[in-house]
């Protein structure tokens, strides 16, 4: 097979639309035994499907036997708009970042494909498989080992330059590539992300238990917000982005033109009530072809209840009760509705 030099891939996922790239060795690295651990003590919370894949998540020539290397790639995401932390207002819908534009998964997995291409047109056909986000590979650890950025006490990616505003994406191959130098820990004495975080999810450094994180709670939990968490919630409608927010290390962190990233109209800073006023059609209509769309109009519905439960505005509560027959209807929303509509009346 012929030989790609690790510049040559670089190169390539450069021109493919990729702002970083590393080569990780394929070896049993320590820290993907953590997962199982993690999962023993519950921290996956409702995320069943870990647990059903945890064996193929430890080593990726569970995946591609043959695989020499893992080509790993970061996509900078981060529009340039302020953070939630910075003059956080109670009426105004907070969305994570990562959600505001168009779905990554299609638009990373086109640029994937550009690279295999372009990788083919040297080396011949080799053995892959490409994963945004949804395969059985823990990107993080081969993203350290890649060089691309340390796992911060956030549990996030975070590169020295670019900050941690990153979509991670691996194509495990049977390309022998050279790998990079693993990236250092420079987190030091830092806890800022632990001690902002609102639900205390961050339960030790480099440890997040779902169960408390609104990241979970918002977007793949499907059953209700349980009550201890609601306040925490605060204006969070989907995702939460504070351990990063506050991180030091996006204080300068890059900023994105790429037009797939910019905010939607209609999910750039929307209010609470903005977003609950829409009819089901309509959010729909918004949502179609965002990443927003994985938590569906219930799990927003939920969410926007309890945000704006939370948004101290009395009038609020006839907005919320007064919601279409089909969304009343809904057990789950009608719960948190009820929530909010008691916490707004006092
Ligand atoms: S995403 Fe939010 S809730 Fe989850 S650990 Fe970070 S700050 Fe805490
Ligand atoms: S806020 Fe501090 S401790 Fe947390 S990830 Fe960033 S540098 Fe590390």
């Amino acid at each position: 097979m012929p030989e790609v030099s690790r510049d040559e891939v670089k190169r390539l996922a450069a021109a493919a639309g990729f702002d970083i790239c590393g080569i990780a060795p394929v070896e049993q690295f320590a820290e993907l035994e953590f997962l199982k651990e993690w999962i023993e003590r519950g921290y996956h919370a409702g995320m069943e499907y870990l647990t059903r894949n945890a064996d193929r998540r430890a080593d990726v020539r569970a995946i591609v036997p043959a695989a020499r290397c893992v080509i790993m790639l970061g996509t900078v995401y981060n529009a340039d708009r302020p953070y939630s932390t910075e003059d956080p207002r109670p009426e105004q819908a907070t969305l994570a970042r990562y959600a505001w534009g168009d779905d990554y998964h299609p638009v990373i997995e086109a640029r994937m494909g550009r690279l295999v291409e372009s990788l083919r047109a040297i080396a011949g056909d080799f053995e892959h498989r490409a994963y945004v986000d949804t395969g059985p590979v823990q990107e993080r650890v081969y993203a350290k080992y890649a060089g691309l950025g340390w796992i911060g006490k956030n549990t996030c990616l975070i590169n020295r330059d670019l900050g941690s505003w990153l979509f991670l994406s691996a194509i495990i191959c049977a390309l022998p590539v050279e790998p990079d130098t693993p990236a250092l820990d420079h987190c030091g004495r830092c806890t800022l992300c632990i001690d902002a975080c609102p639900t205390d999810a961050l339960v030790a450094p480099y440890q997040l238990d779902a169960r408390r994180c609104l990241s979970y709670l918002t977007i793949e939990n499907k059953g209700s917000i349980p009550g201890e968490y609601r306040e925490g919630t605060g204006a969070h409608a989907y995702g939460c982005d504070i351990c990063q927010d506050v991180c030091p290390w996006n204080r300068k962190a890059a900023v994105t033109s790429d037009a797939p990233w910019q905010p939607r109209p209609g999910l750039d800073a929307p209010t609470l009530l903005a977003l609950w006023t829409r009819s089901d059609d309509e959010l729909r209509a918004l949502l179609k072809g965002s990443a927003m769309k994985r938590a569906g109009i219930r799990r927003l519905r939920r969410n926007l209840a309890v945000s704006i439960g939370n948004s101290g505005d009395p009038e609020a509560a006839a907005a919320l009760e007064s919601c279409a027959e089909e969304t009343a209807a809904d057990p789950l929303v009608r719960e948190h509705v009820a929530w909010a509509v008691e916490k707004l009346r006092g």
